[in-house]
């Protein structure tokens, strides 16, 4: 947060220091709110490593419906990295018609499932770092493959999960690097028991209920631990 030799940003610290006070019930809360309310997909029942990339790739701009009329098809023709890194580019495109950009997102496929053929074996890395440096794989790919995947804590950052930080934590960020600070509220958050139905609740949270426009606080679990709960948002 702050370089070495530096001082301390105290508005940081004292962020960090609300996030530490408010993280048991922040976490009990998406906790409890999860187990009820969690959403189904075809991605969400069997999850391996290979299983969460591809989903990841399809469900950029694209509804969920059109993802999960073409995932298990896709699955069972390119059912793992070798078969996809073998792919034939006019082929993938075809099938992924369906959710849009599928000339870009074939591409995208390709080269990592290549990279990773190439650099790792076939093997998607367990680690942050080999992960960040597969082309197209950012942190939240990242967090999603490691906590869906291999079951190793780490926290999944999307537009709908830095909302909610921002509005819980609004009246101590800071103005500059809010993406940067986000992720590392998140990290501070995610639990290591747990961390999956979390990510997944945080996820659905941020569709359902704390929406972009309108979010729906009178029914929000966070609202007791949100700096923005019931302030017009309701
Ligand atoms: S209380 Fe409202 S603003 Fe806060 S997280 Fe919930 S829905 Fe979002």
């Amino acid at each position: 947060m702050s370089g070495s030799g530096r001082k301390p940003d105290p508005k940081i610290l004292c962020l960090l220091e609300e996030v530490r006070r408010r993280r048991k019930r922040f976490q009990e809360a998406v906790l409890r709110w999860a187990r009820a309310n969690l959403r189904s997909f075809p991605w969400r029942e069997e999850r391996t490593p290979y299983r969460v990339l591809v989903a990841e790739v399809i469900l950029r701009r694209t509804t969920s419906t059109a993802a999960s009329r073409i995932y298990e098809k896709f699955l069972e023709r390119w059912p793992d990295i070798h078969s996809l890194s073998k792919a034939e580019a006019g082929e993938l495109e075809r099938v992924l018609e369906a959710v849009g950009y599928h000339k870009r997102r074939a591409r995208i496929l390709i080269d990592m499932a290549r990279h990773i053929e190439r650099d790792y074996g076939g093997v998607i890395p367990a680690d942050m770092a080999s992960l960040l440096r597969v082309p197209h794989i950012g942190p939240y790919i990242a967090g999603a493959i490691l906590s869906l995947g291999y079951g190793v804590p780490a926290a999944m950052v999307d537009s709908n999960v830095q909302r909610i930080l921002s509005r819980c934590f609004h009246k101590y960020l800071p103005g500059k690097g809010l993406a940067k600070t986000i992720r590392t509220v998140a990290e501070m958050l995610v639990p290591s028991k747990g961390h999956v139905l979390f990510n997944l609740g945080l996820l659905d949270l941020g569709a359902l209920v704390c929406r972009y426009n309108k979010p729906r606080c009178d029914e929000c679990p966070l609202r007791s631990v949100c700096d923005l709960g019931g302030m017009g948002h309701g």
